[in-house]
């Protein structure tokens, strides 16, 4: 791994030194004993890991930090984000108090913990210091985690962590405290006695949130942050740490275009921030013994993302698609698990001014090469193209005229986009607000989650109070056949198996 020796320099040497020259200075092993479960991410791991390692490892925290920064976007409470994000934690990225750990196996469990967590933060960090638009969101969301881990730990381990970070943080001495009693004693709301707490001095830059808010004493450039704050001061320390490290790992980043093993990973990565298209596997999409045929689309296509609906309206109305939206809708209809025979009938039956011929002659090849019934490449043969991903649909140029692939979020104007919405049923004035505000701020799929939660709203409560579904099976949704196989699950609730519904 790579290592950042530069970031233990102290401050004046660090700004006279030639990064290009020092950023790969030669690792040295370095056991990582892990005593903590909360790490600050000081050290750079240098043990080797798999390639494969290197991303599952990374694409299982991605995971983790696209839905945390997904619930701050949806404005979900603190409860919220935590009944959310705590199943998907203990399936993604686990990490066991030291309590937990009796015997050997258990040791070696928390060791693997902590090591995934400690190397998957570092390859993120990499994939995310590129630009200062994901160095930003990156940070963010680590420290949103950061928090969230250490609301949870157990107060003994926590306290011990603390003090194992050396962070000079000058304690107040009672002297001191008497000579400023009634300014420390006014800055400190609720307070009653100035023997109930314990104060802290730190220059005033280090707890910004906390001088916005007027919650600490300033004084000759110090702020006097009273002991209960002591979860901001830890956040802006790891806040700010992680901040100065980013800007490091930025500067070395070009080094690192030469490796051509880990470049494309990395690129992959920083790509699906906010909707992990990795996570997607292929088959994915599939409901197993739904009815899925060419005459059932037309029925099913009430549970389709907006883009693939607006796809099928377009179809319905013009009995053609352009190549591009045939593309699109192709692969999701594979996804869902439309057979390559019944995709030919639905698309024959739908191209409704074309003889046989025609059809056969323009459009019949294009469809079987998706599914790699024929065409060149031979990885793909038998399996033919996968079905598109929000990431791809949202990345990739938009419909130009007499088009309608894409993603309406995205592509769309917002009169467009709302009257769309609308013809599908979607008139909820807060609803159709909430998307505006999405797609103002560029937050499509954060929009199209909206929505969806919007129109299963009964569903989801119910499965929610009844357990049938974990919170994992109602993360963010960021492919449109994961859109499809939900929305078709949630309403079947309650009915027959088996029915065209
Ligand atoms: Fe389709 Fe994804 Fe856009 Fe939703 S966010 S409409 S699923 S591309």
């Amino acid at each position: 791994m790579i290592r950042q020796d530069v970031n233990r320099i102290d401050a004046k040497r660090r700004a006279m030194l030639d990064y290009k020259k020092k950023q790969f200075a030669t690792p040295t092993y370095k056991q990582q004993d892990y005593p903590y479960r909360l790490n600050f991410y000081d050290i750079p791991p240098t043990a080797e890991i798999t390639l494969e390692q290197f991303e599952q490892w990374a694409i299982d925290r991605l995971k983790i930090l696209a839905e945390i920064e997904a619930c701050s976007f949806r404005n979900k409470t603190a409860a919220e984000t935590a009944a959310h994000i705590t199943p998907l934690l203990q399936k993604f990225l686990p990490l066991s108090a030291n309590t937990s750990s009796a015997s050997g196996a258990a040791d070696q469990r928390l060791k693997n913990e902590r090591q995934k967590d400690h190397y998957s933060h570092f390859i993120l960090r990499l994939a995310f210091s590129a630009t200062e638009d994901l160095r930003r969101r990156f940070v963010r969301a680590e420290t949103m985690l950061f928090k969230f881990r250490f609301q949870q730990d157990d107060s003994k381990e926590r306290r011990a962590f603390i003090e194992s970070l050396n962070l000079d943080w000058e304690v107040v001495s009672d002297e001191e405290k008497r000579e400023l009693a009634e300014s420390l004693v006014n800055a400190t709301p609720g307070l009653r006695r100035l023997d109930d707490e314990s104060w802290y001095k730190v220059d005033w830059e280090r707890v910004p949130e906390l001088v916005e808010r007027r919650s600490v004493y300033l004084r000759k450039g110090k702020a006097y942050v009273p002991g209960r704050e002591q979860l901001s001061m830890i956040m802006a320390e790891f806040t700010a740490r992680l901040d100065r490290a980013m800007e490091l790992t930025s500067r070395a980043l070009p080094r690192l275009d030469e490796d051509d093993r880990l470049t494309p990973i990395l690129n992959h990565l920083s790509k699906n921030f906010g909707s992990a298209e990795s996570v997607y596997s292929e088959g994915e999409g599939v409901v197993d013994g739904a009815p899925i045929t060419a005459s059932s689309v037309d029925h099913l296509s009430q549970h389709f993302p907006l883009c693939m609906r607006s796809l099928h309206m377009t179809l319905r109305k013009n009995n053609h698609l352009k190549h591009f939206g045939r593309l699109q809708y192709t692969l999701f209809l594979k996804g869902i698990g439309l057979s390559l025979e019944e995709c030919i009938v639905f698309w024959r039956q739908s191209f409704k001014g074309f003889t046989d011929d025609e059809f056969n002659s323009r459009y019949k090849y294009n469809i079987r090469h998706a599914y790699g019934d024929v065409g060149g490449d031979v990885n793909r043969r038998g399996r033919g193209y996968p079905p598109y991903s929000c990431q791809k649909i949202l990345s990739e140029s938009g419909p130009g005229v007499g088009q309608t692939h894409g993603c309406p979020y995205r592509h769309f104007s917002v009169d467009n986009l709302i009257g769309l919405l609308q013809s599908t049923g979607v008139h909820d004035k807060d609803v159709l607000r909430g998307v505006k505000e999405d797609v103002e701020k560029t937050r499509y799929h954060i929009a199209c989650n909206r929505v969806f939660e919007w129109a299963h709203k009964a569903e989801i409560k119910k499965v929610k109070e009844d357990g049938t579904w974990s919170q994992t099976d109602l993360d963010t949704i960021v492919h449109p056949n994961t859109y499809f196989k939900r929305s078709y699950l949630l309403k079947q609730l309650g009915k027959p198996s088996n029915t065209n519904n």
